[in-house]
């Protein structure tokens, strides 16, 4: 329907750069020609709540490695976390990185583990009682520290959720994975770095600017000639959900239709100072974001990730420019070759409208 496309006066074609990190851009094309939805359905996921040969389901716990963990510690447990069969880090290896010309490798040296979020096979986090979720992050804290504790060749350590095909995960029950390496991730650094520029000019945070914008923010922009409205921004409308401590927004230059981050209101870099206290209204944010995502989505599949402060030499002096956050990125549409080949992500839905749906539907 060009016709009616043409006259959305709600439809976006720009380039938007993230502001923290200027490299990643996202092309907004909200034409819907623009993408073959037919060719894109995603498979299923699995919602059984018991399988009797799944290796993560109760009953079946000798097809795992020992725990590292569970909880509750006594009784049947909860969560329960082992380590990866299949790591994509082993500690076994402990030889050097070495340099051969252009080509640099880092050693393959970390942890890779598991943890099984719910002993429910198929569940939801949405469906999940939030003194689970408080528990889960809890656990995630515990395991974090841990591992920065044990060995001081870890630098990093990356918290994250496949669920459901769509999103790549190769085991349908509900589990999140827990990488530690010794190098920080490449985009963690850039978000640090960066952070860090805006810090020494501006000395403040830009994620704490970000979140400022996001609940006050007001602008009309009127067309320089003529003098009529050209468009007019209303940040407060990136809001999401917000709880006492934590709030979950829409970021404005979103990669995903459905992208959301969640973060701590006051400033905080590193996810291990959340107090215990407080993982309960994270919790309350993280499911009532997640129950918003799938009555707009339906059956929503996605990756979340956690990005903290690393734990190298730098950690203090990027303590007060970085802010830790869970990115959300529900997986509705599959990367083509021009977001392969561009590198420019590119996405059809206009953040404004996709956070007002996200904030308006009955839950
Ligand atoms: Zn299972
Ligand atoms: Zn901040
Ligand atoms: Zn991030």
């Amino acid at each position: 329907m060009p016709d009616d496309v043409k006259t959305d006066p709600s439809e976006v074609r720009e380039i938007r750069i993230n502001p923290i990190v200027p490299a990643e851009s996202v092309l907004v094309a909200t034409a819907r020609s623009m993408r073959p939805k037919k060719a894109e359905e995603l498979a299923p996921r699995d919602t059984r709540k018991h399988v009797e040969t799944c290796p993560f389901c109760r009953g079946n716990e000798h097809k795992t490695p020992p725990p590292i963990l569970t909880w509750p510690e006594t009784g049947d447990w909860q969560i329960r976390m082992v380590e990866n069969l299949y790591p994509v880090l082993g500690d076994d290896r402990a030889q050097a990185g070495f340099t051969f010309g252009l080509q640099q490798t880092i050693d393959g040296y970390g942890r890779h583990e598991v943890i099984i979020d719910h002993h429910e096979h198929g569940i939801a986090i949405q469906d999940m009682a939030e003194s689970h979720l408080a528990a889960l992050f809890g656990v995630y804290q515990t395991r974090m520290r841990q591992l920065f504790e044990s060995d001081d060749r870890l630098k990093y350590v990356l918290v994250f959720k496949n669920f459901g095909p769509a999103a790549g995960a190769s085991i349908p029950h509900t589990h999140s994975q827990v990488i530690a390496m010794p190098v920080v991730p490449e985009n963690v650094d850039a978000e640090v770095r960066n952070s860090a520029a805006h810090y020494a000019k501006h000395h403040h945070c830009i994620f704490c600017a970000l979140i400022d914008e996001a609940l006050t923010f007001e602008a009309t922009i009127y067309d320089r000639n003529s003098g009529a409205v050209r468009r007019k921004i209303n940040v407060g409308q990136y809001v999401v959900e917000r709880g006492e401590k934590f709030i979950a927004i829409k970021p404005f230059a979103s990669r995903y239709e459905w992208e959301v981050h969640i973060l701590p209101l006051a400033h905080q870099a590193d996810f291990l100072d959340v107090r215990g206290e407080d993982l309960a209204d994270l919790a309350r944010v993280m499911r009532r974001t997640m129950a918003r995502l799938d009555a707009v989505i339906g059956g929503a599949q996605y990756n979340f990730f956690l990005h903290s402060v690393p734990h190298d030499t730098q950690r203090s002096a990027h303590a007060p420019s970085y802010h830790w956050h869970l990115e959300i990125c529900p997986r509705t549409s599959i990367p083509t070759g021009f977001e392969l080949g561009s590198g420019l992500f590119v996405n059809t839905i206009n953040p404004e409208q996709a956070a007002e749906r996200l904030r308006t539907v009955e839950l």
